[in-house]
């Protein structure tokens, strides 16, 4: 092979790392692979990293991001943990579950962290460079995905380069990313009931299974207020996008799944885990396709089908 790395890419080995939690800790943004995607990383306690990262992707500073902890004990330094959130974290960390939880006080954020708003949204990521990183710099790390605001997210660091160039400091390079999808959004309220904002890999069962039904107190509009940010179009690969296609019309590029058969296929076997995980992938080739338009089989809507369905109605709005 003759690629040749960008300037600002490193491996995710140990001198990588070290490299990554270097810039970190001097206020700069490194693009990291997790579970999920890439995030572009930068300390949570530092204003002026925060910025760092709003400004790379174009994000909307009403938006607020996701603060990355190595542990539960280091989360309850930043966000109240009840019983509930406990169990949740018990169940499914590290993993791709996201808690929005009240802000402590005294917590070492900056504010922009979590746009102005009283609560903060924590995850523990099991991915090893991740993890690594998280325990080099001792710091809470904000890390959105590392991607433009409102593109298709990045599940390789060949995606993190060709949306953000040089405008982050550093991406470590450490292969594909496994389940491909944002982490599951979950808010406990007060009043025993529970909501999930945004859908993901830890499925709405799974979290049943563990918090009981949702409750009364789960209502679209009040998911709306209490996710600022989860926009209608979002994951948009900058082509029109045909959902529940069964065959492809002139000009369309189709990503198949299961029976329906694509330039590419999500999983020509019909397994949603390993269509989360392609998802990005296919979209990113659809877009550099040379067809004007992008048409997408039918995915089922169960488990993990709930996240790839939302993300494929954002992609086509
Ligand atoms: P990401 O782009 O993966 O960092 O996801 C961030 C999303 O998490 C935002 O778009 C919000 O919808 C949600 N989020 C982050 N912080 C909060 C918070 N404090 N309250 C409610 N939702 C939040
Ligand atoms: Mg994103």
């Amino acid at each position: 092979m003759t690629t040749t790395k960008p300037p600002n890419v490193l491996s995710a080995d140990r001198a990588g790392v070290a490299e990554a939690a270097r810039v970190l800790a001097g206020g700069g943004t490194v693009a990291v692979p997790t579970e999920t995607v890439y995030g572009l990383a930068a300390r949570a306690d530092s204003t002026e990293a925060v910025a760092a990262i709003y400004r790379a992707k174009g994000r909307p500073d009403f938006n607020p991001l996701i603060v990355h902890v190595p542990d539960l004990a280091a989360a309850e330094t930043l966000a109240v943990f009840n019983v509930r959130a406990r169990a949740l974290a018990a169940a499914f960390w590290p993993g791709a579950l996201t808690m929005v939880l009240p802000r402590r006080e005294a917590a070492s954020l900056a504010s922009a962290v979590s746009a102005g708003l009283p609560s903060v949204a924590l995850r523990v990521p099991a991915h090893p460079v991740m993890q690594a990183l998280l325990r080099a710099t001792g710091l809470p790390l904000a890390a959105p995905s590392a991607n433009r605001s409102g593109g298709v997210s990045p599940t390789s660091a060949a995606h993190v380069s060709g949306s953000l160039g040089r405008r982050v400091d550093l991406i470590l390079d450490g292969g594909s990313t496994e389940q491909g999808l944002e982490s599951t959004i979950v808010v406990l309220r007060p009043d025993g009931g529970w909501a999930i904002l945004r859908p993901g890999p830890i499925t709405e069962d799974a979290l049943r299974a563990v918090l009981g039904p949702p409750g009364q107190s789960d209502t679209g509009k009040s998911a709306q207020i209490e996710a600022p940010g989860q926009l209608a179009s979002h994951y948009a690969p900058g082509k029109p996008v045909r959902l529940g296609a069964l065959a492809a019309e002139p000009g369309e590029f189709l990503i198949g799944f299961g029976a329906v058969a694509g330039v590419v296929s999500l999983s020509e076997a019909g397994d949603l885990a390993e269509a989360a995980a392609r998802l990005y992938a296919c979209l990113h080739l659809a877009a550099d396709g040379i067809e004007p338009r992008i048409a997408v089989a039918p995915v089922p809507h169960e488990g993990i089908g709930a996240a790839i369905n939302d993300r494929l109605g954002r992609a086509a709005t």
